[in-house]
């Protein structure tokens, strides 16, 4: 920490919200965010640590105490220019990372009071940069001498080519970072728009999919080609890839097959998978029906399974699409539930009813085949099990029904095997995710991956992280390491 004795201020500038009842009826984005003075005002809290610790808790390790710096100075390019250095989606990451348990947790001031909002800063220069337009990234000579050069135009094109799969966080920075170093990449997406979870996954009024396009823009702005639906492992296979002009291949293709509880009744209609709902929903714009033509079950006694980010997303889009009440049901108790502090009390506070240590049996339908009835059981917590957390364990005898009239169940993903099952030479582990080492090398030459496709459902940064790993190696085995080289 800086040794002045400067008073400490442990109140963390607080950012305007729309109120509960507003935004029960709408899709726009719940938090505001900060205004200029607001953001200067919280960065002025920052100590300036000579050793900060936050940055040890960024997986893609950026400057943290200086991008704050330049903002309590009122520079505001600079910050924009510290964080693209290595961050080349801040407007996502300011969003949705979670920050409480990453750069915010190492935070000195977190044991004494609110650490600094540093999602909230960076969220702040994101926006900042686009109501102002692109800012022009530099090259300063110490950048040029290293890895860390951030900009396309200084590089000398290096004529390698490189297929990125997937659209998703891991594939965009992966794109990102190989063509700032000056290789020819091109992205290769199965749906019709690129952002991945991003687009598919996370509504609206927590991520406006107008920030995702532009920072797919900042991307495409970089030189980088997309081919949107474009399944690989259908249309075509990795190995045609690489014999046709690739000179590498990296896979970030996710994990978003949908995980059931296999129980009686799921396939009732009205029973969705949280992926199919929220994809109708924020892909296909089921919420602007009839606007755009995907039609959507606006259940009135909705139930969704899970006690993720996913099943909150789903839960508080059932509320703004109409329903009378929405309940989460969790098998385990309000201290396990795994997602974020802050989107679970948005939920309660839009009226999301939270069932904990309840778990569903059986679905029972009416005689057209939808969904009336579910059939659930009490919970009691045992011991441990793997993960760390208590076990939950079915009470004898507790079973009883409860109405609904959509359900949607949100217990995690697994990989889809359609690329890994039509790619000789790529292993998988139990999970079905590929293996890859520290560098994101899966086991075949000239195949990397990273992301969800390789550590199961996790977060936008660490699938970032991986992107960025990966591009580092491959740059190096293009330049060095590669069979051409030999
Ligand atoms: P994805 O984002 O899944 O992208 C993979 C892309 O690859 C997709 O666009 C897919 O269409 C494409 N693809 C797949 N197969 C092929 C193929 N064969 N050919 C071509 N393209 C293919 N994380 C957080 O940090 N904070 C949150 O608040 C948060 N909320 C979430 C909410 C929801 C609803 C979901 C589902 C996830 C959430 N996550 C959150 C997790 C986070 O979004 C993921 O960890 C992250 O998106 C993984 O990135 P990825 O690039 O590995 O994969
Ligand atoms: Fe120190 Fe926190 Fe500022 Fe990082 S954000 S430099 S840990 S006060």
């Amino acid at each position: 920490m800086s040794g002045n004795k400067k008073k400490l201020n442990l109140n963390r500038v607080s950012m305007p919200k729309q109120s509960p009842e507003e935004r029960r009826h709408n899709f726009l984005e719940v938090a505001c965010g900060y205004s200029e003075e607001q953001a200067i005002e919280e960065a002025k809290r920052c100590l300036q640590c000579k050793k900060p610790r936050c940055m040890e808790g960024c997986p893609v390790g950026i400057d943290i105490p200086n991008f704050i710096k330049a903002i309590r100075d009122g520079e505001m390019e600079d910050a924009v220019r510290i964080i693209k250095a290595k961050n080349s989606l801040p407007g996502i990451c300011g969003r949705v990372c979670p920050q409480e348990v990453q750069c915010e947790s190492r935070c000195v001031l977190e044991k004494k009071g609110a650490p600094i909002a540093i999602g909230r800063l960076e969220r702040f220069v994101a926006d900042w940069e686009s109501r102002q337009g692109l800012v022009e990234e530099h090259v300063s000579d110490q950048e040029a001498e290293g890895v860390d050069r951030p900009s396309a135009d200084v590089q000398t094109l290096t004529g390698k080519k490189v297929a990125v799969v997937g659209a998703g966080p891991a594939g965009l920075t992966c794109a990102a970072d190989l063509a700032k170093r000056g290789h020819q990449v091109t992205v290769f997406e199965a749906l019709h728009d690129a952002g991945g979870v991003l687009i598919y996954g996370i509504p609206e009024f927590r991520l406006p999919k107008g920030i995702v396009r532009s920072e797919v823009d900042y991307v495409e702005s970089l030189g980088v080609e997309f081919e949107l639906d474009s399944v690989v492992g259908r249309l075509v296979q990795v190995d045609e890839l690489l014999k046709n002009g690739f000179d590498a291949v990296f896979l970030g293709i996710g994990a978003g097959a949908p995980r059931f509880l296999n129980i009686p009744g799921e396939n009732l209609n009205g029973v969705y998978s949280a992926n199919e709902y929220l994809t109708r929903v924020n892909l296909m714009k089921a919420y602007k029906f009839p606007e755009y033509d995907t039609p959507i079950r606006q259940g009135k006694r909705v139930a969704v399974v899970g006690g993720g980010n996913v099943a909150m997303d789903a839960a508080r889009c059932s509320v703004r699409l109409g329903a009378d009440e929405v309940h989460v049901i969790y098998r385990r108790s309000e201290a396990e539930m795994p997602a974020r502090l802050e989107e679970i009390e948005n939920a309660k506070e839009e009226g999301v009813i939270f069932d904990f240590l309840t778990n569903p049996t059986r679905f029972v339908g009416d005689d057209r085949g939808r969904v009336e009835r579910m059939e659930v059981v009490n919970m009691v917590l045992g011991e441990p099990d793997a993960s760390g957390r208590r076990r939950p364990v079915a009470e004898e005898g507790s079973e009883h029904m409860v109405d609904v009239d959509t359900v949607i169940i949100a217990v995690g993903t697994i990989p889809n095997p359609l690329v890994p099952g039509n790619t000789p030479g790529l292993e998988t582990t139990r999970w079905g995710t590929l293996v890859v080492d520290d560098d994101g090398r899966t086991t075949r030459e000239g195949v990397w991956a990273g992301g969800d496709i390789t550590t199961g459902g996790a977060t936008v940064i660490s699938a970032m992280g991986a992107g960025k790993k990966a591009a580092e190696d491959i740059d190096h085995w293009l330049r060095e390491d590669g069979p051409w080289n030999r």
